[in-house]
């Protein structure tokens, strides 16, 4: 399955032949070797993002500073963005600015064939797979080598990432060997899965490489307005050797990336490693504000990308998707990701805040099972740094998708005829009862106490779940039987008092 270069406005890379959420997550969670191996990284990283939120006591202040940061920054985007373009170009860096991913491919690879290079190696970054920047210098006869361990294993293995942080966290240590020993030339033949051996062998693999590349493309965390600072956080040091060594820089970045001022970069840094690694800081915090003659890079771009960007800052209940910074927490708690696993999404962004911010970039019709591919249980919001609320914007995205689906039919669709039903029936009490009575035939269905078979058009119901058996009684008859009565109709009895519900428990709902 290869990712496919993007052109027009808010595209991404789509994966050829990639089925929708619904069918793709049956194949997946029909691996159990790939169950195990989500579930054994995804609870690691959980434990250990726990124990470290823990030691701060104002974790809850931090979420809130981070929170406001982000509103103010992107109500006042263009001042920002205009403020970092001033501080790049002033401290010796130029600043490109793209519409969509092919407008910034076709800049990174005039910049790449200008400095004279055949070969770029690449900084782990997001921004460049939403662009599918490797495959459009590719087609340019231009090689681009990723160095972040986790996404080498990916690209050696002609594989996709599917997980923000940790792309290759589908794959297990024996497959990893696999990999490197088919694909890495010159590896050591007796090669053994052990983490330090894998290690090495990528490293000796990677050293000769950096050392002989003269260009190095990189992603940004963060860019502060007020100097024109890049910051790239990082646990292998393999981008801090791009970010050094080459000749030329050249950084994509969302323009959603910039923060005002010095003083915010400390909230998020604070945040950021907590929430992804689980670390109180990231072992390589990389920093650069233009070009130092005689140090680093000497010539350095900034690409400023919108791609979807300015459409989804013009939705008031989507924009909050813009204030993800890529921690990765909202998938490693989500319990329909840690089933299903990064690849059944179909988009570059996995995982909950991939459901929000996919669709949104690049149009709720081309990703439209993402939004539902949620149970809404709140798990990612709670994790969250930046306190999106990420299930209020999945119910939003169901809302604009039924609008858009009603919109375009000519006839109503299956569900709607059944909601319509549905409303129909529960709107008169009589008709209520008599669909209540019929629907005890339902009892017939039922083997071993389920039903896990409805006939059609029903069965869609039950391709992934057991349907309830109907009660013998229904609860009318049920209270005629304690009453002598029908429900509603008690206080025609004659000194009854009305129903005697238990009285709730303070403080919790009644339901
Ligand atoms: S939505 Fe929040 S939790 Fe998820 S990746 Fe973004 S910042 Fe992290």
């Amino acid at each position: 399955m290869t990712a496919q270069p993007a052109g027009g406005p808010g595209s991404m890379p789509t994966y050829l032949g990639m089925p929708a959420f619904p069918d793709a997550a049956r194949t997946a969670v029909a691996d159990s070797q790939l169950r195990r191996n989500l579930t054994h990284a995804t609870t690691a990283i959980r434990v250990k993002r726990a124990r470290a939120v823990a030691e701060l006591d104002d974790w809850e202040q931090l979420r809130q500073a981070a929170k406001a940061i982000k509103d103010h920054t992107l109500a006042n985007l263009g001042t920002y963005l205009l403020r970092l373009e001033e501080s790049v170009t002033k401290a010796g860096g130029r600043v490109h600015w793209a519409r969509d991913a092919a407008e910034a491919n076709a800049i990174v690879a005039n910049l790449v064939r200008e400095a004279g290079a055949r070969r770029v190696v690449k900084v782990k970054s997001m921004a460049t797979q939403e662009t599918g920047l490797n495959e459009a210098l590719e087609s340019e006869g231009i090689e681009a080598l990723e160095t972040d361990l986790a996404e080498l294993i990916v690209q050696l293995g002609r594989d996709r990432p599917s997980h923000i942080l940790v792309p290759a966290i589908h794959r297990n240590r024996a497959e990893i060997r696999d990999i490197f020993a088919r694909e890495m030339a010159g590896v050591d033949p007796g090669l053994t899965d052990e983490p330090a051996a894998l290690a090495e062998a990528a490293r000796r693999y990677l050293r000769r490489k950096f050392l002989t590349a003269t260009v190095a493309v990189s992603g940004a965390n963060f860019a502060v307005a007020e100097t024109g600072t890049l910051c790239v956080v990082e646990s292998e040091g393999n981008g801090r050797m791009c970010l050094t060594l080459p000749r030329t820089l050249i950084t994509v970045m969302g323009i959603e990336k910039v923060i005002p001022a010095w003083a915010d970069l400390g909230v998020f840094l604070q945040l950021l490693p907590r929430s992804s690694t689980g670390e109180r800081m990231n072992p390589y915090t990389s920093m650069w504000t233009g070009v130092t003659p005689g140090d680093g890079p000497q010539a350095f771009h900034l690409v400023l990308l919108d791609n979807g960007r300015t459409a989804t800052l013009a939705d008031p209940a989507g924009r909050d998707a813009l204030h993800c910074i890529r921690c990765s927490a909202c998938l490693n708690v989500c319990p329909v990701y840690e089933r299903t696993g990064g690849h059944a999404y179909g988009s570059v962004y996995p995982g909950p805040i991939g459901a929000v911010l996919s669709p949104q970039l690049t149009g709720i019709a081309d990703n439209a099972s993402l939004p539902f591919a949620s149970t809404l249980c709140g798990a990612c919001f709670d994790a969250c740094p930046v306190r999106i609320d990420i299930p209020a914007m999945l119910v939003h995205l169901r809302a604009r998708h039924v609008d858009e689906d009603i919109r375009e039919r000519r006839l109503p669709s299956p569900e709607a005829v059944t909601m319509a039903a549905a409303s129909w029936v529960m709107a008169d009490p009589a008709r209520y009862a008599r669909a209540q009575a019929t629907s005890r035939a339902g009892r017939l269905l039922r083997r071993r106490g389920r039903i896990s078979s409805l006939p059609p058009p029903l069965s869609a119901w039950t391709t992934a779940r057991d349907a309830p058996v109907p009660p013998r009684q229904t609860f009318r008859q049920w209270w005629r039987t304690q009453h002598g009565a029908d429900p509603g109709g008690h206080r025609a009895i004659r000194g009854h008092p009305g129903p005697q519900w238990p009285a709730a428990p303070r403080g919790k709902d009644p339901a």
